[in-house]
């Protein structure tokens, strides 16, 4: 067997690009894309470990390459419509770009692409050959299936018109991005299967209800990024209880905790609840996203967002 076999069975095998054996000196090439500093020196100690090891081997060279990185995907999905998915889409997108991420958002919602309108922007996206360029909203990028159609047509895309569109959207001018959120169509279907298969994110938000029937439809989306071993960031809990406008006092008609008990019960972590409030959806219609001013919504939001990027941390690990 030669040393780049040897090598590959190893546990870093698959960043191994190239070794080669001449006179004792094993010369190792690895790809060493997504490491950060301190991974990237113990991933070289750890190779001229194993390649020290082998017979013949006298000196041991590494080089690490690095492919060029592109933007990490989150997909956010949820089991059903209507929880709130493109709402929280986009006020983490705004949350996470004020933490000083370049921000993009693909709005992949087929079936009520809402974002423009979120972002309040009605501007189209011009095109580079067949590369969309996004368009600029607060702070963030963006490319929505919504700016593909006239508005208020009806999406009666079947499968692979959808996916073609999707693979648009997926493939436009990111390259300056460092995080691009996906608001996903609601639902487990086809659509979602073959989007999440060929954008490959780095990880998955589900958002939810706090009613039982909501939570069961986020058990279907969470058994959906494990069959496609998308690593699970997290659960949000939406419209999860309001505080009275008149008194302030909170109010749970749906009870509390059964979000955060779901999570843990499903074994994926728990993000937080974001109440539900007037304030919140008069500013969403009107594309001022809460996330992007002051105020409880855009703390929350905030709150959301670091929790967010400490899960990719630990998922990326
Ligand atoms: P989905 O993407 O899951 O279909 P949307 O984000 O479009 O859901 O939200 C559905 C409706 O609920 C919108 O009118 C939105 O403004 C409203 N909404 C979402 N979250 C909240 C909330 N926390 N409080 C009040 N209204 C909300």
């Amino acid at each position: 067997m030669t040393i780049e076999e040897l090598l590959r069975q190893g546990p870093d095998g698959a960043r191994i690009r190239s070794a080669r054996l001449a006179d004792g000196v094993a010369t190792v090439v690895a790809d060493a894309s997504g490491l950060a500093e301190a991974e990237r020196s113990a991933f070289e100690q750890r190779l001229k470990a194993q390649a020290s090891g082998l017979s013949q081997v006298r000196e041991v060279r590494v080089a690490l390459t690095a492919a060029k990185r592109g933007p990490k995907l989150i997909a956010v999905g949820s089991g059903k419509g209507g929880v709130g998915k493109s709402t929280v889409s986009t006020n983490l997108a705004v949350a996470l770009a004020r933490l000083g991420h370049k921000v993009g958002m693909i709005d992949a919602d087929i079936y009520g692409p809402s974002q423009p309108t979120l972002l309040g922007t009605s501007e189209r996206p011009e095109a580079r050959g067949k590369q969309l360029i996004p368009v600029d909203a607060h702070g963030i990028k963006l490319l929505s299936v919504g700016q593909l159609v006239s508005e208020g047509h009806a999406l009666a895309w079947r499968g692979p018109m959808a996916s073609g569109a999707l693979t648009q959207l997926v493939e436009g001018d990111w390259v300056d991005r460092d995080l691009l959120i996906v608001d996903l169509p609601p639902g487990t279907g086809d659509v979602q299967l073959s989007l999440l298969q060929k954008s490959r994110p780095a990880g998955a938000v589900i958002v939810s209800t706090p009613q039982d029937l909501s939570l069961i439809d986020a058990t279907r989306a969470v058994d959906l990024f494990r069959k496609l071993s998308v690593p699970i960031l997290g659960l949000i809990e939406n419209m999860a209880g309001y505080d009275c406008p008149h008194c302030g006092q909170p109010s749970d008609p749906f009870g509390s905790g059964g979000a955060e008990t779901a999570a843990a019960e499903l074994g994926i972590p728990f993000l937080g609840r974001l109440p539900l409030s007037a304030t919140l959806r008069e500013a969403s219609d009107a594309g001022q996203p809460p996330a992007g001013g002051t105020g409880p919504a855009a703390d929350t939001f905030r709150l959301l967002a670091e929790k967010l990027l400490a899960s990719l941390d630990t998922a990326a690990a």
